[in-house]
């Protein structure tokens, strides 16, 4: 059975006094689809917005199996031990297809996930991408009201999710695989390019060489893309997340970075756009979600879908009637 709702002041009071399972009850709350539940979370979220400290939100992506876990208990360890509160969320749209989670087994960061000063939430493995998107933005703001400083948001490198965490993040960081070729990896050249850090995870005892073949490899690869106008040139490094090595190069790349954004005001005008793309993200799926549950268009929809596959009428055209139908019966609604 799920733990009753709270009341507003109950979740913002907890969540900003950084009480853990009020937070993790919060998280639980804005990932609900519920309507109720829906207006209680935007309640929540507009009382701790801004109240929270300033945090660094860190995007770690790879294909299963790069060590993603491994890494993150690793370096959030580091984290924590410089001075951090770590929280660590993971969104794995791979779980919608098979109802199997290949992230949200907490044991996967067995010293982190023991360690007072860090937070761990995996993403419920439900509810479309840009449902789990939202909720994970969402619970980002939570953390970072509940005082995490240092946060990072894992997602597998195997489809669109990069892209929404990439919009969410300060730092995209791209974890590879010696030898195993990008397509294997299914890394493709556009996630490459979002990338803000590269590294060769594996770099240990026979794999060395290669590690540090493969990232003279990519360090050409990468100057074939332009600079961002930070002028912020993506490293590659090379590090090995069961031994420890290189983790503190790591920790300085983002470090460095984080200087350099914030010198030209580049950090500030990353979140300030990021920001209004999430706010025209929402205005589509709440638009999207409005038109297609109205009465006047389920009940046409079938119609024009059948026509629209019979090569009856062109596609746009359907589009733009049923837009059209739904128009009307929304001025209909309001009397105009
Ligand atoms: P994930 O699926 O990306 O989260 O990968 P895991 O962290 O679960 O790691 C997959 C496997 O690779 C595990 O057996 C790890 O022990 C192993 N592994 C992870 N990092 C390293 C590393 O730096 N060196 C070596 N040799 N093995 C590693």
């Amino acid at each position: 059975m799920a733990a009753p709702r709270l009341t507003v002041d109950e979740y913002v009071k907890g969540v900003l006094a950084g009480d853990r399972g009020v937070l993790s009850r919060a998280i639980t709350l804005v990932e609900s689809t519920l309507p109720s539940d829906r207006e209680l979370a935007a309640s929540v979220l507009t009382q701790v917005q801004g109240k929270g400290g300033h945090s660094f939100r860190l995007g770690i992506t790879g294909v299963p199996g790069v060590g993603k876990s491994t890494f993150i208990d690793a370096f959030g360890m580091l984290l924590a031990d410089a001075g951090h509160r770590v929280a660590v969320l993971a969104i794995d749209p791979s779980s919608q297809v098979t109802r199997g989670s290949i992230l949200g087994d907490k044991t996967r960061m067995e010293r982190l996930s023991r360690d007072p000063r860090a937070f761990i939430r995996p993403t419920p493995a439900r509810g479309s991408l840009g449902g789990v998107a939202r909720a994970t933005r969402e619970a980002l703001l939570l953390c970072e009201a509940a005082g995490f400083d240092f946060i990072i948001v894992e997602t597998v490198g195997v489809g669109q999710s990069e892209v929404a965490v990439h919009s969410m993040v300060d730092f995209f960081l791209l974890l590879m695989l010696a030898g195993a070729g990008d397509e294997l990896q299914g890394i493709k050249k556009g996630i490459m390019e979002m990338a803000d850090g590269l590294v060769i995870n594996k770099a240990d005892g026979d794999n060395r060489m290669r590690a540090k073949q493969a990232r003279a490899e990519y360090e050409t690869a990468l100057h074939l893309f332009p600079l961002p106008p930070s002028g912020w040139s993506t490293p590659v490094l090379t590090c090995s997340a069961t031994e420890g090595e290189g983790l503190g190069d790591i920790l300085a790349m983002v470090e460095r970075y984080k200087a350099q954004m914030a010198e030209g005001g580049w950090q500030a005008g990353k979140r300030r756009m990021q920001a209004k793309e999430w706010m025209h993200e929402t205005m589509r799926h709440l638009l999207e979600a409005d038109f297609l549950a109205h009465p006047a268009v389920q009940a046409a929809i079938g119609a024009w879908e059948m026509k629209v596959e019979a090569g009856e009428v062109p596609p746009t055209v359907a589009a733009s009637r049923l837009i059209g139908l739904y128009l009307q019966a929304l001025s209909g609604q309001t009397g105009h």
